[in-house]
């Protein structure tokens, strides 16, 4: 893992926050590589959950919600309230639970579920939610949160979308947006982060039908992360026991990765009920209920919801992507070296070509400039003249580039370049006025 922040560093993909200032507790800023992948690994999400399907909108709901949402959404009750952990069987309680013997932190305090004596921690205030205060005035009345999740944006929104879009149940709305948790034990580099990016689409189901689709959302979402290019044996689905499960959920599935630091959860499907949207019906008076026409009855949608953490996604391409190997020098020694490359699939590749002059002479700098400058129109592409050939393919291979289009003493004489790919290291020659469709054809899937 140190070698991957290391990269991230070295190449910029992903730095600490206000570093100069000694860093941000769990906090991360993505360089000019990492926020180039990262928003091709949103733009791919929203492609296939926007724009590939007829059911599902679109939105972008604001970051700051009012506070009754997080009372409806029980945020409010569940996150600011003391807790206790038993330290035994890892259940958490709210400290005034009226099932706890004793005192939590004292020997006597006892676990209300598996019953063991003096496993309780002392009550402590777990506050997830981030406030902050609205208006010019600091005072309670104007007391405001950052999400602690895109969803409920959502859920408010779901008249709105569903009378202007005239979608009709099912459908789903989707979103990406950022979240934000004042995580007690944050940690695992751009894993657990208290400023984190989600990407969500609840979808709303007929009850009854909601079984069906749970199992339909999480073949679907599996697709999509193999079709990142993610290695097989690395992903695994981890289901909710009855203890991990929220209290209003039917079922819920994790997505895990084999991350350098264990097994760990970047996405879930989850079968949430009629709990979301007949809270904020209740809450907000209004009625949520839908009027299914075909049949003339009315029923609150059960939600089927898919949440994947932008941020995790992408570091679970990067550690999938993170190679070292064995290759022969570039340079033309004979010898091995060592290389590390990050074999990232072309279309999330933040640079998806390098254009190199082999020497700063014979007019090759002009040719690869106007080669630059022509490709650049289509793609994210980069320009290095500086070192030995070798040095700037590691740079790029480092980078995750695809394609190391070289001008040579050859182009002169017949107008071909060499296009080097990353993972095969083998040269083929492209007459450099073919090389748009060469790169397109090559970066697709
Ligand atoms: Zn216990």
């Amino acid at each position: 893992m140190e070698k991957l922040v290391s990269l991230a560093k070295r190449r910029g993909f992903v730095f600490q926050s206000s570093e100069i200032y000694g860093g941000l507790g769990s906090v991360w800023d993505y360089g000019p590589l990492g926020v180039e992948l990262k928003k091709n690994i949103k733009e791919r999400w929203w492609r296939s959950m926007v724009h590939e399907r007829e059911d599902i909108e679109g939105l972008d709901a604001a970051i700051l919600m009012h506070p009754k949402v997080w009372e409806a959404s029980g945020h409010v009750a569940g996150f600011t309230d003391p807790l206790v952990d038993c330290k035994h069987c890892k259940n958490r309680f709210r400290a005034d639970d009226p099932k706890i013997k004793g005192t939590p932190g004292q020997p006597d305090g006892q676990c209300p579920a598996c019953g063991t004596k003096g496993t309780l921690t002392a009550p402590r205030q777990f506050n997830l939610m981030f406030k902050t205060f609205m208006g010019p005035v600091e005072e309670d009345a104007a007391v405001i949160f950052m999400r602690p999740e895109t969803a409920q944006g959502i859920y408010v929104n779901y008249l709105n979308v569903l009378q202007s879009s005239r979608q009709k149940v099912p459908f789903g709305i989707a979103q990406i947006g950022k979240a934000f948790r004042n995580e007690i034990t944050p940690g695992n580099f751009i894993f657990r982060t208290r400023e984190f990016e989600q990407m969500e689409m609840q979808y709303f189901v007929k009850p009854g039908s909601d079984g069906e689709w749970f199992e339909f959302w999480r073949a679907e979402r599996m697709k999509w992360i193999e079709a990142l290019g993610i290695r097989k044996e690395k992903l695994r689905w981890h289901q909710h026991g009855k203890t991990e499960l929220a209290h209003y959920a039917k079922d819920a599935y994790d997505i895990e990765y084999e991350f350098p630091f264990g097994w760990n959860e970047f996405e879930g499907i989850h079968n949430r009920g009629d709990f979301d949207l007949s809270r904020h019906q209740e809450y907000s008076g209004k009625k949520l209920d839908y009027l299914d026409t075909t049949t003339n009855t009315r029923f609150v949608p059960n939600v089927v919801e898919t949440s994947a953490g932008a941020d995790r996604t992408t570091l679970v391409v990067l550690c999938d992507a993170y190679r070292e190997e064995a290759v022969k020098n570039e340079d033309g020694a004979d010898k091995e070296e060592l290389r590390v490359v990050l074999k990232l699939k072309p279309e999330l590749a933040p640079i998806k070509a390098a254009v190199f002059p082999l020497v700063n002479k014979d007019g090759m700098p002009d040719v690869g400039r106007r080669v630059y400058d022509d490709l650049r129109k289509r793609f994210n592409v980069f320009y290095d003249d500086g070192g030995s050939i070798g040095r700037r393919y590691r740079r790029q291979d480092e980078a995750g580039t695809p394609f190391g289009i070289t001008i040579d003493g050859q182009t002169s004489q017949d107008q071909t370049v060499t296009v080097r790919d990353r993972d095969t290291l083998k040269q083929v020659r492209v007459g450099s006025g073919a090389l748009v469709d060469y790169l397109k054809d090559h970066l697709a899937g």
